[in-house]
């Protein structure tokens, strides 16, 4: 496919979706394919004023909103969902076409959208609060959970569709009202995902102008929205380095945050381990989305009596994967998302050689020319956890450590900055049990054969140390999007105080 067909492509899909060609046209920021690395569009990005004014817009639209039943607030989110299944071909195209997925990743990402929704729709009838024993007679106490703001949503390139849907569709079922700045490298998916949106608010009818909308911008944008005191939760996804600066910039004007931030996951491979699950759980959880997911599994920790048959397999697996152009083959690996993380996986390569590490794979695959960034995903044996193991870098690289004694190999696992994801491979209950309890992984996800990728909605997302301590998606990460009253009612005659205090005035 040449250059202008991949743009009129583009052009296509997104007026497909809902977006117009003016909306590609003209803008001060360049969108590049990164299966190709051509200019696919351009498009216009929000100065700090019309970023404020929409955040005041969508402050207005919330007060509204929250007056709105919870469930008839889920009847939005249900017609989202139904455009999504109307849109998923399109938007997993587009996917691949501005992120590089493969087919099926980018189409399983407008699947977990589609989930979320679903999820959320159900979740506007079981806001639920508590009622407490109350110490005094004739009381009632309770808890009641009321929406909260404007939820400003920060996303990442990497899963540039349903970190949005993750945060908007329970944001909207609890009563908020949303500001979203995707990433600068994926700003068509997000045009996308609002025409969608666009579509399911004009289906609902009387939705309050302005209450779920998006601006492109660069980090400066996102930085108006970090620090304005109207954005009551800023839900932010990306980089540890970014939640270190949004984090403390919103605890400055004692906003609130969601913090989902970098990955560091390993996984333990133990004597008992079926291999054959193992090898193909890893392989997808190093090698899919070409190692570019949070969940990624980056640290391997296999026990001596396995590891020479594990490193085979690993290696057949490796130098055997197919890496191609996510448009136009069904390969299981694509393209990197840019320059910069091609230069990060060649440095961390270099580091961990000089580190000890042998390096299998991890050269750069031409696939569509210099424009473009392929690289076969690189296995690395290094003799101990050392050097660029303890950092995240957004590639495909996977460290595999030999160990001995199973305490070891948990310490090795917790013994870095972030605390996403980790699993283990065993059939000994005593292993899996531990690495599941206190003293066993420190990560938000702990799985027991299964990989550190691949999470479902139902579940609460999300991780420990450096990667935020935020949660996202299922179970009762909704309470993040709320805020929470005790109310205690009296339904008597007299006015006990609490703890038997007497303040008795005549
Ligand atoms: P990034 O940190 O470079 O950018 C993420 C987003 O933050 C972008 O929209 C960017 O414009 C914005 N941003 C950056 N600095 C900012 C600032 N100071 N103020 C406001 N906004 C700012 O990350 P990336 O390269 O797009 O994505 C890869 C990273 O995201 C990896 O570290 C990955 O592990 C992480 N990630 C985490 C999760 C999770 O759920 N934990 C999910 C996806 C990606």
């Amino acid at each position: 496919m040449s250059a202008s067909s991949l743009k009129s492509e583009t052009i296509e899909l997104m007026g497909k979706l809902g977006v117009s060609q003016a909306a590609l046209e003209g803008g001060d920021l360049a969108v590049h394919s990164p299966t190709n690395g051509e200019k696919i569009a351009e498009v216009k990005t929000s100065s700090a004023a019309e970023i404020k004014a929409q955040i005041e817009k969508a402050h207005e639209a919330f007060k509204v909103w929250r007056t709105v039943p919870g469930p008839r607030r889920g009847e939005l989110v249900r017609l989202l969902g139904e455009e999504l299944r109307a849109s998923k071909e399109d938007l997993g195209r587009v996917v691949s076409l501005e992120a590089g997925k493969i087919p099926s990743e980018g189409l399983g990402e407008v699947q977990e959208m589609i989930d979320i929704c679903d999820f959320a729709v159900g979740l506007s009838r079981q806001l639920y609060g508590l009622t407490i024993a109350t110490e005094r007679a004739d009381h009632r106490m309770m808890e009641t959970w009321h929406p909260l703001g404007v939820v400003g949503i920060i996303s990442a390139f990497n899963f540039p569709v349903a970190v949005w849907s993750w945060n908007a569709a329970l944001a909207l079922v609890c009563g908020n009202s949303t500001v979203w700045k995707p990433s600068e490298k994926t700003p068509l998916t997000a045009l996308a995902c609002q025409a969608i949106l666009d579509r399911a608010l004009a289906k609902f009818g009387d939705a309050p102008e302005g209450l779920a909308t998006m601006f492109v911008a660069e980090r400066d944008g996102g930085e108006v929205m970090v620090d304005h005191e109207k954005v009551a939760l800023v839900s932010a996804t990306g980089s540890t380095r970014m939640g270190r600066q949004v984090g403390p910039r919103v605890a400055q004007r004692f906003g609130r945050t969601i913090l989902e931030l970098g990955g560091n996951n390993a996984g333990i491979v133990c004597p008992s381990a079926d291999m054959d699950m193992a090898v193909r759980a890893i392989a997808f959880g190093a090698m899919g989305t070409a190692g570019q997911r949070c969940t990624t599994t980056r640290r391997l920790f296999v026990h001596e009596s396995m590891y020479d048959d594990m490193v085979a397999r690993l290696k057949k697996a490796y130098l055997g994967v197919t890496i191609g152009d996510p448009l136009k083959s069904d390969a299981l690996v694509g393209p990197l998302i840019d320059k910069d993380a091609a230069d990060n996986m060649n440095k961390a390569l270099e580091s961990a050689k000089a580190s000890g590490g042998t390096v299998t794979g991890g050269e750069r695959v031409d696939v569509n020319g210099d424009a473009s960034y392929y690289y076969r995903p690189a296995l690395v044996e290094m003799p101990e956890q050392t050097g660029p193991m303890f950092e995240e870098t957004f590639a495909p690289i996977l460290y595999v450590t030999k160990y001995s004694d199973f305490d070891d190999a948990l310490e090795m696992q917790n013994a870095v900055g972030a605390g996403l994801s980790s699993c283990i491979f065993t059939l000994n209950v005593r292993e899996a049990e531990k690495f599941l309890s206190a003293v066993g992984s420190d990560c938000g996800i702990a799985n027991v054969n299964i990989g550190t990728s691949g999470a479902e909605i139902g579940g609460a997302f999300g991780g420990e140390k450096e990667t935020g301590g935020g949660r996202e998606s299922g179970s009762d990460a909704w309470k993040a999007y709320m805020r929470r009253a005790t109310n205690t009612v009296n339904y008597g005659t007299a006015l006990p105080l609490a703890q038997g205090v007497s303040f008795d005035i005549e």
